[in-house]
């Protein structure tokens, strides 16, 4: 087993995920795994950055499927015995003149972005080394969807109480609103992308917590973060900021020293810690 240590970025063929992996290529001390549900895809980015010089490895992961989550636990495990550093960036989000039923968008957008996501730190959070850093992308999205809720339902999830259950629930009758056409009557904002980041923003302050609880002495710093308004596939070329820049605070998380006791638990953007 190897004992250098190991640090993944997941959705890292292209966009921010890829910056991330370009950016911990050059920072991070040990080896870096671009991960991609496309293998093609994922040896591609791998070959781009050896144009630049830089090593990154390659690992299949899809976080739609607990199949390809968990063979790659089995390999992180067998291999280093764990991980150091995991970066969440996997995410998807329907164009805004997309005409897919919004019930369709709300299910496939949670599926991905909330679930998947909590698949994923479900299988590999456990195996997170002391001094380890999980960062979970996230968006300002989640902050105005937030903004958007009924009073009730901002109560919730502002919660410092608040349970992963609970919380998988609320996004679950989510989505079955939208299947019923209530979301709206039942304090739901009409947004499929800022309800799924909320679940992450929301998720993360509840992982801070267990983490907390359970495994104060390991010392790992976990957080929600924006990456910014990124020019990518994703957001279009009028946005604000390069993929690089992107990166910036997702990667600032993701090294934060060892020395560090925060932040931890929060939500993040622009390296600034913000109000949830
Ligand atoms: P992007 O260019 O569309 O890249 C998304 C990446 O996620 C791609 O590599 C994609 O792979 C991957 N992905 C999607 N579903 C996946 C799955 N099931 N399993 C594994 N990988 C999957 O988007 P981006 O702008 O870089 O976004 C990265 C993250 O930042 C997302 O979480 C997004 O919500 C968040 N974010 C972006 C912005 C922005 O302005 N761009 C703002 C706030 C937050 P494929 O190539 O196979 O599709």
């Amino acid at each position: 087993m190897s004992n250098i240590p190991v640090a993944v970025v997941t959705g890292s063929n292209k966009g921010i995920g890829f910056a991330i992996v370009r950016a911990l290529c050059k920072q991070f001390p040990g080896d870096v795994y671009l991960t991609a549900r496309d293998p093609g895809r994922g040896q591609e980015a791998v070959a781009k950055l050896q144009e630049e010089g830089l090593h990154a490895l390659f690992h299949q992961l899809d976080i739609d499927d607990l199949q390809s989550i968990r063979a790659f636990r089995d390999f992180l495990k067998e291999k280093y015995g764990g991980l150091n550093v995991l970066v969440n960036n996997a995410g998807i989000a329907f164009r805004v003149y997309d005409r897919t039923p919004f019930a369709v968008q709300a299910e496939v957008t949670l599926k991905t972005n909330f679930f998947g996501t909590r698949n994923v730190c479900t299988e590999l959070l456990p195996l997170v080394k002391p001094y380890g850093r999980v960062v979970n992308v996230s968006s300002m999205a989640s902050s105005s969807a937030l903004g958007g809720c009924s009073r009730e339902l901002q109560q919730k999830f502002r919660s410092d109480a608040i349970t992963e259950d609970e919380l998988v629930e609320l996004m679950t009758k989510f989505v079955e609103d939208t299947k019923k056409s209530v979301h709206e009557k039942e304090g739901w904002p009409n947004t499929a992308y800022g309800v799924s980041k909320i679940g992450v923003t929301v998720l993360s302050r509840i992982q801070a917590r267990m983490l907390n609880e359970k495994r104060k002495d390991d010392h790992i710093l976990l957080n929600a973060c924006c990456p910014g308004w990124v020019r990518t596939d994703m957001a279009g070329p009028d946005a604000t900021k390069s993929p690089d820049e992107g990166a910036e605070t997702p990667v600032y998380l993701a090294l934060l020293p060892s020395d560090a006791d925060g932040p931890h638990g929060q939500f993040v953007s622009n390296k600034t810690v913000r109000t949830w």
